[in-house]
């Protein structure tokens, strides 16, 4: 995330004030622009600014923005809790949205709808509830169990499951990496050439290759070769993870430059799609410098590790495969 100024004041925002502190004026967030003063000729608020306090604006007055627009299911507010959980969830896609919009991926479908949508939906309850919600993607649609919401419960399964990190960003990030395997390398037959001998042939049983990981767990020595347990699973689910993890170099990278904290002559001022336009040979260098010194300081301040992972050099190879496939890699 790169640094905001209050369009009236010049006071730093952050990326999720719906107001400037300073001079109190009501503000607005357009991608590619950055904060625009509400009521201004751009800047309409989004109509889930009330409910959820989205900060982003919309096209017209009554209208979502760019991010709410995405999501096509929302949580049931009859529910107690749930107004909590839709805001923080959607507090997270619009950091993804905005990651989206600046690496100039698409987002709308050949017909112009939003593309990917999102289904954001709470486990039935009552005295017959139906199955589980399954926090997955099936041809564009992103459906999130929205207790992974609740701090409480995702740290839970984190730890149920083994898993050295699990947040709401990351789940978004992967499961938008499905919907854009589909759309720029499942039919892209130099794309498959390049992906299939990095990532391993996609075509292998899915549902097998699942129900062996479940049952079996990773390979040993697993780290030299894939950034976490999970995607050792099948090659769709180490690209949704690899591509996660550029996600949070380029994010991650882009906002320690804009405080500073990212000593690097060639990279200071950089923005999120200057960076994917550079190798990931490049970034790995300073990335591994930056992670080890936040880890150190997170462990400082009593919470665990930064970034709890390793980037092998074949996880390298496999970063740099997918940044190739970002617009803006050129
Ligand atoms: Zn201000
Ligand atoms: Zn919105
Ligand atoms: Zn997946």
């Amino acid at each position: 995330m790169r640094r905001l100024g209050c369009p009236s004041c010049g006071a730093e925002i952050w990326f999720h004030n719906t107001a400037c502190l300073s001079c109190g004026a009501e503000l607005g967030f357009q991608p590619g622009r950055g904060l625009v003063p509400l009521g201004s000729d751009r800047g309409a608020a989004c109509a889930n600014r009330a409910v959820i306090g989205c900060n982003w604006v919309a096209a017209a007055p009554g209208g979502l923005c760019l991010s709410c627009a995405h999501s096509t299911v929302v949580p049931d507010l009859s529910v107690p809790g749930n107004d909590r959980r839709w805001a923080r969830i959607e507090r997270d896609k619009r950091m993804l949205m905005r990651l989206l919009d600046a690496l100039g991926l698409p987002l709308r479908d050949a017909a112009g709808a939003p593309a990917p949508v999102f289904e954001l939906r709470g486990d039935p309850i009552g005295p017959a509830p139906g199955p589980k919600v399954i926090t997955g993607h099936a041809h564009g649609t992103i459906t999130l169990n929205i207790a992974e919401a609740d701090d409480a419960e995702r740290e839970r399964i984190r730890a149920e499951m083994g898993e050295p990190y699990r947040t709401l960003a990351g789940h978004l990030r992967h499961e938008v990496a499905h919907h854009y395997w589909d759309l720029l390398v499942a039919e892209n037959p130099a794309a498959l050439d390049r992906l299939r001998p990095v990532f391993g042939d996609e075509r292998a049983d899915y549902g097998a290759a699942l129900e062996r990981h479940y049952r079996e767990g990773p390979p040993p020595g697993w780290e030299a070769t894939h950034v976490t347990a999970y995607a050792t699973a099948h090659p769709w689910e180490d690209f949704a993870d690899t591509w996660a993890h550029l996600f949070h170099i380029l994010d991650s990278m882009e906002t320690a430059l804009a405080y500073d904290l990212l000593r690097d002559d060639g990279l200071q001022g950089l923005e999120v799609a200057a960076l994917a336009a550079l190798p990931v040979e490049r970034l790995a260098e300073p990335w591994i410098a930056l992670s080890v010194a936040l880890n150190a300081v997170n462990e400082a301040m009593g919470h665990g590790r930064f970034y709890p992972f390793v980037l092998s050099p074949a996880v390298l190879e496999k970063l740099e495969a997918i940044r190739r496939l970002l617009p803006v890699a050129g």
